[in-house]
């Protein structure tokens, strides 16, 4: 919607016969993410192309590479992709991370867990969004439960970081590598899925902001990164620690849509298209986002009889626990 609005026709590729982008986009293709052919049939008809998932199979797309730009970098989805690598890149950069360590099988998950000690969490090292594919390890007796639960597939188990608060780090990264920064939402989780983003963050994330936002750009600039870019850190006692990134447009920059001078979305388009990029300063005094997850969004009615609500509903069609069916914004002022 952003793209249509700066005059773009957008062509969808999407292996969802019902996919919401669809709804609203001038092309669509209905084709698997490795189907070669029709990438490349689909590339062919693009001046540029971007994705929004950053679970989309990387070698399917190295194959187009060549046939249309492609923004952000592959190496990006690479990174992204594996939990170890993103960790072990945010390191290589400077950055500070959880104590983590590998697990392929049950024996594996006793000597990892033996490292990065207890509390700790079990995620799978790909595929994972949303809590999912998670678990919490509380003490380190009965492993064997926790790996039947999250495994068996290759796991990474990470110390439990003691946070004071969650944010996030969102940039857009132009052609010519000028950077922009978004203000920094202080982000709210319940169950390891993002309830709400609250803007201005208290003075506890201002505080690391900086340092934060210099690991970012670092990241950003070694991946010859163009687009938008999201980092989430934990606050701690010690200063930021990253968790892991996001080469996309992300939850925790919805609120830039009302919230900000320019949105991640339209920043995102402008910078894949070579456009210069778009103000990112705040549209009001303190924005609010809340998502809708699963049946909150039946509630949309009630939602609308705030006036001061911004209402986004994805057009999901059926609602599940845990689903993200929308979100509302309310600035104030
Ligand atoms: P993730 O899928 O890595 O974003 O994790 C989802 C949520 O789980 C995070 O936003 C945190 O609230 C929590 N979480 C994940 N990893 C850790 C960790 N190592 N220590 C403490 N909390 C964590």
């Amino acid at each position: 919607m952003a793209a249509a609005q700066l005059g773009y026709r957008c062509h969808i590729y999407a292996p969802d016969e019902k996919s919401v982008a669809a709804d609203v986009a001038a092309e669509f293709t209905c084709a698997e993410d490795d189907d070669i052919k029709a990438l490349k049939k689909f590339a062919g008809a693009c001046d540029v192309i971007t994705f929004e998932f950053e679970n989309v199979p990387v070698n399917p797309l190295s194959a187009i590479a060549d046939v249309a730009p492609l923004h952000p970098p592959i190496t990006a989805l690479d990174v992204a992709q594996n939990r170890i690598a993103e960790k072990t890149f945010a390191r290589t950069h400077g950055g500070t991370t959880a104590p983590f360590a590998e697990a392929t099988d049950l024996s594996s998950l006793e000597t990892a867990i033996d490292q990065v000690g207890t509390p700790a969490i079990l995620k799978t090292i790909r595929m994972g969004y949303d809590g999912k594919g998670q678990a919490r390890i509380k003490q380190a007796g009965d492993l064997a439960t926790y790996w039947n639960a999250v495994g068996p597939q290759p796991c990474v188990a990470e110390g439990f970081v003691t946070f004071t608060h969650e944010f996030s780090v969102i940039l857009v990264r132009g052609q010519d590598g000028f950077i922009r920064y978004w203000d920094t939402p202080h982000n709210i989780h319940e169950d390891g899925i993002l309830v709400q983003s609250l803007v201005p963050a208290p003075a506890a994330i201002a505080a690391q902001e900086e340092t934060a936002r210099a690991l970012a750009a670092k990241m950003a600039a070694a991946m010859d990164y163009v687009g938008v870019l999201t980092c989430e850190f934990f606050a701690t006692a010690d200063g930021p620690v990253f968790n892991e990134m996001a080469p996309r447009v992300h939850n925790s920059g919805h609120w830039t849509i009302e919230g900000a001078i320019t949105s991640q979305f339209e920043n995102h388009i402008r910078a894949i298209c070579g456009l210069p990029l778009g103000d990112t300063g705040l549209a009001a005094e303190k924005v609010e986002m809340t998502n809708l997850i699963g049946g909150d969004a039946d509630q949309w009615q009630a939602l609308l009889s705030d006036p001061a609500n911004h209402l986004h509903l994805y057009g999901k069609g059926e609602s599940r626990p845990g689903r993200k069916m929308g979100h509302v914004t309310k600035l104030f002022f």
